[in-house]
């Protein structure tokens, strides 16, 4: 077994790991989070990389997110960590080391540890970005082709 099929088979067994987030994105088929709303009345929640995102352009930005998988799961599964009551703290660093693995074999460089990134919330904000650049390329070809 190679080891990003161990790094994944290790995040994909994480009891906390879940397969989708309790609160999904409101766009067709996106496997993260919805936490952006446009009111406090709406009841579509968007993750980051959906919202105020324009109709044509909803699949495609699934689609990214689904083209880097590896991003999108050490995103939702560093959120849970972050967010869970039932982390414990001293598996976090151990937790953090199993993302970083899986973001080495997936191929995408590392925000390394040491100054503003010596946290895991630093860290995960910074492969969140990282998914986003993607993200952004894809919303960009519709703009150009407009
Ligand atoms: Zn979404």
């Amino acid at each position: 077994m190679s080891q990003y099929t161990e790094a994944r088979k290790r995040i994909s067994q994480a009891d906390e790991a879940p397969a989708r987030p309790k609160h999904s994105c409101a766009a067709a088929g996106c496997p993260m989070a919805g936490s952006m709303a446009e009111s406090s009345h709406s009841t579509s929640w968007w993750c980051a990389y959906h919202y105020a995102c324009h109709p044509s352009d909803l699949a495609r930005v699934t689609s990214v997110l689904n083209q880097h998988h590896d991003l999108r799961d050490i995103v939702n599964h560093g959120r849970h960590l972050l967010t869970s009551s039932d982390v414990h703290p001293d598996s976090l660093a151990g937790e953090w080391q199993k993302l970083r693995e899986l973001l080495a074999f997936g191929g995408y460089d590392d925000p390394k540890p040491g100054g503003s990134v010596d946290t895991l919330n630093a860290w995960l904000y910074r492969v969140e970005a990282m998914l986003g650049g993607y993200v952004s390329q894809a919303r960009g070809v519709r703009r150009k082709a407009a």
